[in-house]
């Protein structure tokens, strides 16, 4: 029903969009290589890319709108990205304006949102979005969600959680019920897992030292190339360019199976307001930890 209504809605906005600024969508045919305009991206997106184009349209004179196209426009791990040839200069600006606009625009309502992650798909979504993206996780499906959005609870007033978000926005506690409601199975390691995985501990040791309090492992699929989530719990937070060089670390020494998210004390106390509230909840609710030394005695 929704995927229909998505599906009605874009159509409709590339027609619009076509008819609008048909001098950007041209396909000149000029080269075998060259391919339809694609477009492709959720509702959410459509007004900012109606101002793109009108703001392309303000910027580009006739005279040089000949060598103007675009290529594709579409969401990409919750980033926006477009492709285009021609007049560099002219719309650069607009571009990332628009690129800017979508990294804090809800792809599905266009409301406040941010960049999060669900099951390893990331996508930029407003609260209500994303509860209702975490709960597409939901091992006990269509029903087990129904019954999740209409049950009164204690901890919300005897309220149901679609009645409390009718009131207004989502509170901390109803992201970290729907987060719970969505977490995969803690793994379930054998001997063999064990010791393979006590082999991450020296790599992480020597790209973190003291600062890495604890290795937890998730979403362990043994059957599956991607095999497991990596948790490192950090005493303190890590920029984007440490955790880069540790996953780098971590494939030299045979493990890039293993997706690596680094958390700090601070996310989780509030997974709900934390860049990475999946991983997050990982952690606390659906992980094993990796064990420091091969244990003697079994545990
Ligand atoms: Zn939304």
């Amino acid at each position: 029903m929704v995927a229909a209504d998505h599906e009605r809605q874009h159509r409709a906005f590339l027609a619009a969009i076509q008819l609008r600024h048909p001098w950007q969508f041209r396909n000149r045919g000029v080269s075998e290589h060259d391919e339809p305009v694609q477009i492709n991206v959720s509702p959410g997106w459509h007004a900012l890319l109606q101002r793109l184009f009108e703001e392309v349209e303000a910027r580009v004179p006739e005279a040089e709108r000949g060598g103007f196209r675009w290529r594709r426009l579409q969401s990409t791990g919750g980033v926006l990205d477009i492709h285009f040839d021609g007049v560099r200069e002219r719309v650069l600006s607009v571009v990332n304006r628009a690129r800017d606009v979508a990294a804090v625009s809800c792809e599905q309502c266009a409301r406040a949102g941010w960049r999060r992650q669900v099951a390893g798909r990331y996508q930029v979504d407003c609260d209500r979005h994303f509860i209702e993206r975490l709960l597409t996780a939901h091992r006990g499906g269509d029903r087990a969600v129904k019954r999740w959005w209409n049950s009164p609870q204690p901890s919300l007033g005897e309220h149901s959680p679609a009645e409390v978000l009718q009131q207004g926005p989502a509170p901390e506690l109803l992201i970290d019920q729907a987060l719970r409601a969505a977490m995969p199975e803690a793994p379930r390691l054998n001997g063999a897992h064990r010791q393979r995985l006590e082999g991450v501990w020296p790599v992480m040791q020597a790209q973190f030292s003291e600062r890495l309090r604890s290795l937890r492992l998730a979403e362990f699929e043994p059957g599956r190339r991607a095999s497991g989530t990596l948790l490192g719990l950090m005493a303190s937070d890590v920029g984007g360019s440490e955790h880069a060089n540790a996953v780098n670390a971590l494939a030299r020494r045979g493990f890039s199976d293993l997706r690596l998210r680094l958390l700090s004390g601070e996310d989780l106390e509030r997974p709900a307001r934390a860049s990475d509230p999946w991983s997050c909840m990982l952690a606390l609710e659906a992980s094993v930890s990796i064990p420091r030394y091969r244990p003697s005695l079994p545990d």
